[in-house]
């Protein structure tokens, strides 16, 4: 039986089954289609910040490396909260990569500054065992299915 409905998305009013929440097939879409939008929202955004950090060190990072401000990064929109991922060495320092490129934040006169490398990735050498302590026992003899 048909009813008086009316739609999910634009409002109007419509004759359907008491099943039907879209006056037509462009409204459905549209409606599913902002519900994906709203779905994936954390992921683009974060994307987003990404892209524009990245964007942002190319542009003033002009050869291979450059030290700046922190300052300056942040007028031009830098957010330091997001990154693409994160080394240490063994002096602990921290190195942040937004994808090709790395930046280390330092003081100097008790300025905030960031250096920044246009990173090759080919050099790229990271070893997650390196900073793994040694076994002290061995750690196969604790696996329960392990045979005899
Ligand atoms: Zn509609």
């Amino acid at each position: 039986m048909e009813t008086n409905k009316s739609c999910q998305l634009c409002g109007k009013s419509f004759w359907g089954r008491s099943d039907k929440k879209f006056c037509s097939n462009a409204c459905r879409y549209e409606f599913n289609n902002q519900k994906k939008i709203i779905r994936n929202e954390p992921q683009s955004l974060i994307n987003s910040i990404l892209k524009r950090n990245r964007s942002i060190l190319d542009k003033v990072c002009v050869g291979d490396s450059i030290i700046i401000n922190r300052d300056e990064l942040l007028h031009r929109q830098f957010n330091f909260e997001y990154f693409t991922n994160l080394q240490v060495d063994a002096q602990k320092q921290l190195y942040y990569f937004c994808y090709d490129f790395v930046y280390l934040p330092f003081f100097e006169n008790n300025l905030q500054k960031v250096k920044i490398i246009r990173f090759n990735m080919r050099k790229l050498t990271w070893d997650p065992w390196k900073f793994v302590k040694e076994e002290k026992e061995t750690l196969s003899n604790k696996i329960i299915f392990n045979s005899k």
